[in-house]
């Protein structure tokens, strides 16, 4: 088996990690790189292989920092299937679409004003490029061993990320070796996941690392959320919580049901205002079983919240003037309908701003709860005078401890484990207290390293 590392290397997005045995190529996770452009500009460097020979791509899960490079993937080439849990198949049934829809809109935008270099500016992959690799999908079930060509069982358990969310173990009978990868890692006593569940054996292991070196608030979720909520609209002001389409903001409109079935805060008006969060909230409904949500959970969230559905509901919404809950996305107010909402509640310090996932460098979300008194949106300058919350505690990743929990209870140490999927300190510092912790021997792999594995 040979393992090389191109993507999720001392970065958190990009994950793509080929696997070359017996003649055959398989790709694990197909990530997008976002952020930063030396990254960005990844995207567009076909990977150094042989796109229409690889076998197969198993992805962990539906993230677009592990799925969003397969529409481009299949554009240069590839027919094979994709293999996936069925709520990853639902979720990218909906968030590739849309990553295609944006791309075609960036490069818009860049040949309006011409501010490409390239002439004219080009999207990755269309939105049709995007349903059109839907085709290749095939749906697996958790602990139901595939054969792959090449002598290799596929198998996929369930890591308590997102919804469909995996790990994904790869065995050679012939070579009796298994390589796991973690995709990424959920948290212990989320309010909606379950645990990640634990693997028992695997001679290689390829872990995350994006919370390697920090660790969680250990507060309760849903007292913060009431002390939030009950403050602002006592004051007259809104709560506007910009929030991840897929997990978070399921998580939030359930936690907001059970905060007003418990009579602990007013039965206010609650919106949730992003068509990618509506379909996924219907999902995450639908699959409900495999998620800590009841029936009767997923009928108060549909009972105490305002579907914005058009265009023109979006900008009514923003004409309103009274207490009420608005989750819009995107997560960190980088685009999407959440941008409008900011620039008309921002200035205003009877309401709130509620950041609930993690805020990448450079993004708006990052600057507001650091502190800024403006902030820049559409071309334009608004004061922020909003009161600002950040909870990461609300974070879809485990922690570092989480993590090693995770790790400990594989039943012998795998002969080596790679640290990917974080920045570069939060990789080295995990790797730090898998070697002094569990004294297991680990490395933090560079882009484009290859090792065989024996
Ligand atoms: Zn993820």
């Amino acid at each position: 088996m040979k393992l090389t590392f191109l993507g999720a290397t001392n970065t958190v997005t990009g994950s793509k990690y080929l696997l070359e045995h017996n003649q055959q190529t398989y790709l694990i996770d197909c990530g997008l790189y976002q952020g930063v452009k030396y990254l960005r500009e990844r995207n567009w460097i076909v990977p150094p292989i042989s796109v229409s020979k690889l076998n197969a791509v198993i992805l962990t899960h539906a993230h677009i920092d592990h799925s969003g490079y397969l529409p481009a993937l299949v554009k240069n080439g590839f027919t094979g299937p994709v293999f996936c849990t069925e709520g990853t198949h639902e979720l990218c049934k909906i968030l590739l679409p849309d990553a295609g829809f944006l791309q075609e809109e960036d490069a818009r935008f860049a040949n309006k004003y011409s501010f490409s270099k390239h002439k004219p500016a080009l999207p990755l992959y269309t939105e049709k490029d995007a349903e059109h690799s839907l085709k290749q999908f095939r749906s697996c079930a958790y602990h139901s061993p595939l054969a792959l060509p090449g002598d290799l069982q596929l198998s996929f358990s369930p890591t308590g990320h997102i919804l469909g969310a995996s790990a994904v173990q790869l065995t050679s009978a012939s070579t009796n070796t298994t390589l796991t990868f973690t995709g990424d890692l959920g948290r212990y006593q989320d309010l909606m996941m379950y645990d990640p569940e634990p693997i028992n054996t695997t001679d290689y292991l390829v872990t995350e690392s994006t919370y390697g070196d920090r660790l969680h608030d250990p507060i309760d979720a849903l007292d913060v959320l009431q002390k939030i909520i009950t403050k602002t609209t006592n004051r007259g002001g809104i709560v506007l919580i910009p929030a991840f389409a897929v997990g978070r903001a399921q998580l939030i409109l359930h936690l907001v049901a059970e905060l007003i079935e418990k009579n602990r805060i007013n039965k206010i008006p609650v919106f949730l205002n992003s068509p990618m969060a509506i379909s996924a909230t219907e999902i995450y409904q639908r699959f409900h079983h495999e998620l800590k949500l009841t029936a009767t959970d997923c009928n108060r969230i549909d009972q105490y919240t305002h579907y914005v559905k058009t265009v023109a509901e979006s900008i009514d919404l923003n004409t309103r003037q009274f207490p009420c809950v608005i989750i819009s996305a995107s997560g960190m107010a980088s685009g999407g309908r959440v941008l409008h909402h900011l620039k008309a509640i921002c200035g205003n310090y009877r309401n709130s701003i509620v950041f609930v996932g993690f805020q990448a460098p450079g993004t708006r979300g990052e600057s507001i709860i650091n502190g800024v008194d403006q902030v820049k949106i559409h071309g334009k300058y608004y004061p922020v005078k909003a009161e600002i919350h950040h909870l990461d505690n609300f974070s879809a990743h485990g922690d570092y401890k989480d993590i090693l929990t995770w790790l400990k209870m594989i039943k012998s140490p795998p002969k080596c484990t790679f640290i990917t999927h974080g920045e570069p300190a939060a990789a080295d510092s995990l790797r730090l207290k898998i070697k002094d912790q569990l004294g297991w021997k680990c490395c933090v792999p560079s882009y484009r390293d290859s090792i065989e594995l024996k």
